[in-house]
């Protein structure tokens, strides 16, 4: 695709959907350690398991059922509501406010929509301190979600019939390989945000044309297309 059709693609673009973790902010060591440590002594304390099999059991639910807290209802009959306030208790303070993304997020026509697998609260926490939360226009999280994270097909069909999303007209942005083409199956367009690099070993697909355009960052992929001044 040249320059000129992008331009053209994403211009007629109404309907925006943003992964948040490592999509809408960059990787952030200080809140995945601390999200990390709280998921592990939540298991260790409802499962009576020391911290070593409580860090084998978050590795390997995130892995098989896509978000730990699904896995953990699954097979241990958590309530992820309890799950979610204990483990979202986050300082966010290293979390830093992105006038440029704030600004590039209100310059794109239509809607702008956060799609995430963590918690409601924490999405509406992180999107506040980062300076987002005026220009996104709802948010669809896990608690939406009824716990069934993405790439289910079911809750893609939950958050686009939530949104009144024209699927033609719309482009889900996601660091996870998985979630990008499951967002092209529904008939969105999708782009691959790359800068997760640790995280990609879990998520990656088989299918070549799992996306429609990749890029390192969100505002990398935009900034040309929507600020082309740079301001
Ligand atoms: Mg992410």
């Amino acid at each position: 695709m040249t320059n000129e059709q992008t331009n053209e693609l994403l211009h007629s673009l109404r309907h925006w959907v943003f992964d948040l973790d490592d999509t809408l902010y960059p990787p952030s060591p200080e809140v995945y350690d601390q999200m990390a440590k709280r998921i592990q002594s939540y298991i260790m304390r409802m499962l009576d398991v020391d911290k070593e099999t409580a860090w084998y059991i978050q590795k390997s639910y995130y892995k098989k059922y896509g978000a730990t807290v699904h896995g953990l209802m699954i097979e241990h009959q958590i309530d992820p509501s309890d799950f979610t306030r204990y483990v979202h208790r986050l300082d966010l303070s290293s979390l830093k406010p992105d006038p440029e993304m704030q600004k590039l997020l209100a310059a794109l026509p239509g809607k702008r929509y956060v799609f995430t697998n963590g918690a409601h609260e924490h999405a509406a926490r992180v999107l506040e301190q980062i300076g987002l939360d005026k220009v996104i226009n709802g948010i669809f999280a896990i608690d939406e979600a009824g716990y069934v994270p993405k790439p289910a097909p079911q809750t893609y069909e939950k958050m686009l019939a939530t949104f009144e999303i024209d699927r033609a007209k719309s482009m889900m942005f996601d660091d996870n390989q998985a979630n990008v083409l499951a967002a092209k199956k529904e008939g969105m367009f999708a782009t691959w945000i790359s800068s997760n690099v640790a995280n990609n070993k879990y998520c990656a697909v088989d299918e070549k044309d799992f996306c429609d355009f990749q890029t390192t960052d969100v505002k990398t992929f935009l900034t040309p297309y929507f600020m082309p001044s740079g301001n």
